[in-house]
């Protein structure tokens, strides 16, 4: 064990007793307990899985850097590594396992598969990234990823973790005074559906049941079919007669912009915030460092 790592310049300690007694903080002790000790959860979903496997193997061996034993179980595990591409069919398990997990948890996207849907982007039954459905820590890239690769990102992960405070809820949002709710599990149909999205959802069926009705209305949710169903059936013939034009998909909701539009600008914040949180972390790291 070596004391070193934990002292904080500020309360210096005489160079004599440096390998025997330590003076640091609270949050600094915890997360390098953590950081230490992370259990990734032992599942693979594609190629990228083998590369993992072989990142816990012998050669490379990431025990050595703490994440020591991959569990079987979620309650045992707090790193889940989404090694491989993620078809619709598996995210709707894998959500459900990363919601079984204890806080606090992390999540590691390996290869282009789990970052951003890889060379299956667009794929008629696979998901364009983890993040689309889970809060994602680090990206790994690579087709697939090298062992060092997947160690880089690992050790990217607990520099991530040296910088969190349990006296910032912002950091650290399962200290703070409510319990986290969990993510929503996607529920596989026709196609995947993300139930956070279903007001963006209902509203676009709305709009394409009234704007375009002979084609929206028979894909319309059962609440909304009463409400607009005379209205479809005036319009049937007329759709049905003309072709659909580009400037009919643009919806527009009530309060203006599209359903699209609105999407973006939540990303679009959750963006500003998470940027926001990565500057108090790198300032804060950068007064350490300097101190
Ligand atoms: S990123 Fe490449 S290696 Fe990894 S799962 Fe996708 S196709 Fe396979």
């Amino acid at each position: 064990m070596n004391l070193q790592e934990l002292n904080q310049s500020e309360f210096p300690v005489p160079a004599e007793l440096e390998n025997n007694i330590a003076i640091t903080s609270l949050s600094q002790l915890y997360n390098w307990g953590r950081r230490n000790s992370m259990w990734p959860m032992l599942f693979g979903l594609a190629c990228c899985a083998i590369e993992m496997i072989a990142t816990a193997a012998s050669r490379f061996d990431f025990s050595r850097f703490g994440f020591e034993v991959m569990r079987a179980t979620p309650r045992q595990a707090d790193l889940m590594i989404v090694s491989g591409t993620v078809t619709k069919k598996m995210v709707v398990p894998i959500v459900r396992l990363y919601n079984q997990m204890p806080e606090p948890k992390y999540v590691l996207a390996m290869g282009a598969c789990a970052s951003g849907g890889g060379p299956f982007k667009e794929g008629y039954n696979v998901v364009s990234g983890m993040d689309k459905f889970l809060p994602v820590d680090v990206y790994v890239p690579g087709c697939p990823p090298t062992p060092q690769a997947l160690l880089y990102g690992m050790i990217a992960l607990q520099r991530k973790i040296d910088g969190q405070s349990i006296a910032n809820g912002d950091d650290v949002p399962w200290y703070g005074v409510s319990s986290a709710e969990p993510t929503p599990v996607p529920v596989l149909g026709p196609d995947i559906i993300d139930p956070r999205q279903m007001d963006m959802i209902r509203r676009q069926a709305e709009a394409a049941a009234s704007d375009m009705a002979g084609i929206g209305a028979r894909e319309l949710p059962a609440m909304t079919q009463v409400v607009t169903a005379t209205a479809a059936v005036e319009a049937t013939v007329d759709a049905a007669a003309e072709p659909v034009s580009t400037d009919a998909l643009s919806f527009v909701l009530p309060a203006g912009g599209t359903p699209w539009a609105e999407a973006e600008d939540i990303r679009e914040k959750r963006r500003q915030r998470a940027l926001a949180r990565k500057a108090v972390r790198a300032s804060r790291r950068a007064a350490t460092e300097e101190g």
